[in-house]
């Protein structure tokens, strides 16, 4: 079981939009997929159509001595599972700063699932701030995938990842943690700037960034308010097509779990 952290500090660059859909395309290939929705904002959470209750987060795992197990939801796509956001997950960010395992209480939460066989990914969603859950995640992680969208200010982005990146390798909380990938999000090409910044990425962080690149379009935007992931939305269209092909390029970066090799 591989546990990949998609964050990045900057909001609106297709992390949620990412982490769905990355996870909706796993599963659809015969991954066993564990979405976490570590975002206060639930947004991964109502983009899968899923009501946010207030049981039923991590909340009570990362503040009190639930299990992890307890609060795994079925999603109705089949081979994904979610534990679900809700705003309560916000007390984190107070509540744990306030202990002295604040970096670490993520990681020992999510331990026990390591030696269940349930789950090939976890996938989580991070939050933008760069506050105790999202460098909780990537403390819990064993890898992270940076969304980029390409324009200017991705860039910038980039470097303060990175940052933070040899920050939690250096803590000794995870020295491990390793950059599996970036992602170019929303790329559009009647904008000679996109092709630009990816042209940059692809400059700086040479084999790191994906081949793949998620196109902006209007499905892609549409599809939470209708609480599908896009391959359900629009299914034969540009952003499913997309998605599709960036898991197929993450599989073939780890090698496939042996169900979805010998279903090949
Ligand atoms: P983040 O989680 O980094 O804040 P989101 O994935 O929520 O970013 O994306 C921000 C907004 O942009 C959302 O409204 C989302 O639906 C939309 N969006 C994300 N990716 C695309 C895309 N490729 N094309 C069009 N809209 C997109
Ligand atoms: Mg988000």
């Amino acid at each position: 079981m591989r546990i990949v952290a998609i964050a990045n500090q900057k909001g609106g660059v297709g992390k949620t939009t990412t982490a769905l859909n990355l996870s909706a395309c796993l599963a659809a290939k015969g991954c066993r997929v564990l979405l976490i929705d570590l975002d206060p904002q639930a947004n991964a959470t109502s983009g899968l159509g899923i009501a946010q209750e207030e049981e039923g987060s991590l909340y009570p795992c990362l503040v009190g001595d639930a299990q992890p197990q307890s609060v795994i939801r079925s999603t109705r796509l089949p081979n994904l599972s979610i534990i679900r956001s809700h705003q309560e997950l916000a007390g984190c960010e107070v509540e744990l700063a306030q202990t002295g395992h604040h970096l670490t209480r993520l990681r020992d939460v999510l331990h026990p699932l390591r030696y269940t066989g349930h789950f090939d990914y976890v996938i989580m969603d991070c939050p933008p701030s760069l506050g105790v859950l999202m460098t909780g995640a990537l403390a819990a992680a064993d890898e992270l995938l940076v969304p980029i969208q390409c324009e200017y200010f991705g860039l910038e982005g980039l470097s303060k990842i990175v940052q933070i990146v040899q920050q939690i390798r250096e803590s000794g909380a995870n020295p491990n943690l390793a950059l599996e990938g970036i992602v170019m999000t929303m790329f559009d090409s009647r904008m000679n700037l996109s092709q630009q910044v990816v042209n940059d990425v692809r400059g700086y962080f040479e084999g790191v960034v994906y081949q793949t690149i998620i196109p902006r379009t209007i499905r892609l935007g549409e599809a939470p308010s209708f609480g599908k992931a896009i391959i359900e939305y629009d299914p034969s269209g540009k952003g499913a097509q997309a998605y599709t092909s960036l898991a197929e390029e993450f599989l073939a970066r780890h090698g496939a779990p042996a169900a979805v090799a010998s279903a090949a």
